[in-house]
């Protein structure tokens, strides 16, 4: 499709400008559509405010969480029409690298990531459309299949941290993640300790199923806070960090219960590092990970559970923003207002 659409451009930290720029042309195999809704995330967030080491070119779009209808297709394209109601992710893994051959597909060697979601249209390019890209039933709102990204990241952690019934899970940060992670731990049938600065974030938290909330300003040991609500304050049998400071990854390593499992979830800038007691790894028998992005089949699991009504997607969205206000949404995400924002 020829000619020119409304996009909100990356410039560098905290300037980000609304722009008529050129329609994305589609190759053979991708897709054209038109987006019908967006998804604010902690990781535009981090952009907007730092810069994002993927986005260095001046002028960049960006954002990642939509839906929308495709309004053109490429040559050669099987299992889509125009028209289409779909989601798609911001990557896709190629099946052919070392970690695709492992099954490691979020390791991806040849990962592409796909941005441009605050923008009238965006293009799907071919691998993301045939691996990656999601059909939306009529009974789903734009909206709530956009979740379908952020929530395919959390099913992938939840699904590595060995979380039985009955457990009892500290999750530490209440933002958008840790409250899809307070949502699925609930699923999963245990028991659920938000912790976050925030009362409002921690009211969501409450929302969602967490048994339990701790605010963390008002606690000088929330470590302490958090065994206390333990049997025998033995620790939590599973710790996970939402959050990205690596202040909070330290303290989630000290939450466990000997033979924990601690999912240190929150990407903390570049760089950073962390110390852990080496005595508490050895003779506790921790098992500390990291688990990254999402892979086909968690979105496959994730896209299930928000179609199959199984989590309450609703509840993740505080309000819908023209395109126009997208900064002000960022802004007010950054005040920890609200949860996900929609732009329209
Ligand atoms: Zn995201
Ligand atoms: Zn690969």
């Amino acid at each position: 499709m020829e000619g020119k659409m409304q996009a909100q451009l990356f410039y560098g930290p905290k300037d980000v400008r609304l722009e008529e720029t050129e329609i994305p042309q589609l190759g053979p195999g991708e897709a054209l559509v038109k987006i019908k809704s967006a998804l604010t995330c902690g990781s535009d967030l981090k952009t907007y405010r730092r810069g994002h080491p993927t986005m260095i070119e001046e002028g960049s779009v960006f954002g990642h969480e939509w839906a929308g209808d495709i309004v053109e297709l490429g040559d050669g394209v099987e299992g889509f029409d125009v028209g289409d109601r779909v989601t798609a992710m911001n990557s896709a893994p190629c099946f052919r690298c070392y970690y695709c051959k492992l099954q490691r597909y979020s390791m991806c060697e040849n990962i592409v990531y796909n941005n441009g979601a605050y923008a009238e249209y965006i293009k799907i390019p071919k691998n993301i459309l045939a691996i990656n890209t999601l059909k939306i039933p009529a009974h789903v709102d734009y909206k709530h299949a956009a979740l379908t990204e952020p929530l395919a990241c959390v099913v992938h952690g939840v699904d590595k941290s060995n979380i039985n019934e009955g457990d009892m899970v500290v999750i530490n940060g209440a933002g958008p993640i840790g409250l899809l992670w307070v949502a699925l731990t609930k699923l999963r049938g245990a028991r659920v300790i938000a912790t976050d600065l925030s009362d409002e974030r921690l009211a969501y938290a409450r929302e969602l199923g967490a048994d339990y909330t701790i605010n963390a300003k008002e606690t000088s040991d929330q470590v302490g806070a958090v065994k206390a609500l333990t049997e025998g304050g033995r620790g939590v049998d599973v710790a996970v960090e939402a959050t990205g400071f690596p202040k909070v990854w330290e303290l989630t390593t000290l939450m466990g219960r000997k033979g924990a499992t601690i999912n240190l979830f929150g990407g903390c800038p570049s760089g950073t590092s962390i110390t852990i007691d080496t005595g508490l790894i050895h003779y506790s028998e921790l098992t500390i990970k990291g688990v990254y992005h999402h892979t086909p089949h968690y979105v496959h699991k994730a896209f299930q559970l928000i179609s199959g009504g199984l989590i309450d997607t609703s509840k993740f969205i505080t309000s819908d923003m023209p395109l126009e206000r997208l900064v002000e949404a960022l802004e007010l995400m950054g005040q920890q207002k609200g949860i996900k924002y929609n732009i329209i």
